[in-house]
């Protein structure tokens, strides 16, 4: 089985819509590199360096960038972060229905008019002191402030079978890889949105889809449940599965009824894992950030860190989760570094 990758996708859509990826609409990069890269061999130096160019991050990069301040956005991957992996995005105000992708590729291209997204760049270590001191996968740089919007990752089942077939059955996007799925059986599972909108998202592409959750009930918005029972798509409740079944490819899964104890094997081609993220929380570890105890950055109403001059937003800060709220995290928390670096007339007191 061929399991395109998820920028290879992305360039599909990017073409599709007569776009080059990458694309530089102002130009940005090159007017912020000439303003802070030294004339020695001291590393480009920027008031603010924003680290993931999810929502979060992409409204960051714009805020930042109009408020006045220097500013570059580095993200290991593509630009979009987890949105990318949804195909349906129902609740983002002024688009009623659109794909993770779509929007994703919209909000990137409206935030490369202020900021260079350096792409495929990842930061492998970060220092505090009198200047941020990071060094990525390309070199070295120092800001006067960080900007975390690193997101997060999927969580895992992590039940046998389930590792190893990674690629050959076992799925985390159902946008990236339903496509090979049509007319086949496949189970997603989980309860919450993702789960319900990859369910639904597999069913209208032809393939055999059953969800499986360990309760009974959903924690995934009415909306969602609704369309789950109107298209007819069978849930199989208080049920988990142990072991994810197959040699070179998955043939089944090994599911137990948690009411009744019964353990039964059902044969499927695909398993879709869709229970949950966990933060990305690496770089805020190194820089000493307070974490709840599920691990999620703990911010004030202002994203601000304990730690001055760095800030956390989008799935990094907890919080609802939703992309509305990434945006609005992002924004605060570039307000908030032009705040406390700019010191502006209206907030002295
Ligand atoms: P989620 O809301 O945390 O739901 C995770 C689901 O997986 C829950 O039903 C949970 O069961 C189940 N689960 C967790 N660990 C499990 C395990 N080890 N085995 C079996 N099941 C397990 O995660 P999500 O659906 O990925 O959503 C993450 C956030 O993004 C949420 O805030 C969500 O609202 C948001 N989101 C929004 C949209 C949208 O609005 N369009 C779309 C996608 C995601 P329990 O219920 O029993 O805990």
């Amino acid at each position: 089985m061929i399991v395109l990758p998820l920028f290879q996708l992305r360039a599909r859509t990017l073409s599709d819509q007569g776009l080059k990826p990458g694309l530089q609409i102002h130009g940005a990069m090159s007017v912020d590199a000439m303003h802070d890269h030294q004339p020695d061999d001291s590393p480009p130096d920027y008031d603010v360096i924003i680290i993931g160019a999810g929502p979060a991050g992409l409204a960051a990069g714009i805020y930042a960038r109009r408020a006045g301040l220097s500013c570059v956005v580095l993200e290991k991957g593509v630009p979009g972060g987890q949105v990318m992996t949804s195909p349906l995005i129902e609740n983002y105000p002024g688009f009623p229905e659109v794909p993770g992708m779509k929007l994703m590729d919209v909000m990137a291209e409206h935030a490369r008019r202020y900021v260079d997204i350096r792409e495929g760049e990842e930061v492998t270590r970060i220092r505090g002191g009198e200047r941020f001191e990071l060094t990525t996968t390309n070199g070295r740089m120092t800001s006067k402030a960080v900007i975390l919007a690193t997101g997060s990752h999927h969580r895992k089942l992590d039940v046998p079978g389930e590792e190893g077939m990674i690629g050959r059955g076992v799925s985390y996007c159902a946008t990236c890889d339903g496509f090979f799925y049509k007319r086949k059986e496949v189970v997603v599972v989980g309860g919450g949105n993702t789960a319900l909108t990859d369910a639904l998202y597999l069913h209208s592409i032809d393939s055999k889809v059953t969800l499986v959750h360990r309760r009974d009930s959903f924690r995934a918005d009415k909306h969602l449940q609704e369309s789950i029972s109107r298209k007819g798509i069978p849930v199989l409740w208080n049920t988990v599965v142990e072991e994810v079944l197959g040699e070179d490819a998955v043939k089944g899964v090994r599911l137990r009824d948690l009411k009744t104890d019964a353990v039964r094997v059902m044969p499927v081609n695909g398993v879709f894992v869709a229970v949950g993220e966990v933060p990305s929380n690496q770089l805020a570890a190194e820089l000493g950030l307070s974490m709840d105890p599920g691990g999620f950055v703990q911010v004030d109403r202002s994203y601000r860190t304990n730690v001055p001059c760095v800030y956390a937003a989008g799935d990094l800060s907890g919080g609802i989760r939703q992309i509305v709220a990434a945006v609005h995290g992002g924004a605060a928390a570039a307000l908030s570094a032009f705040e406390d670096l700019m010191n502006p007339y209206f907030k002295r007191s």
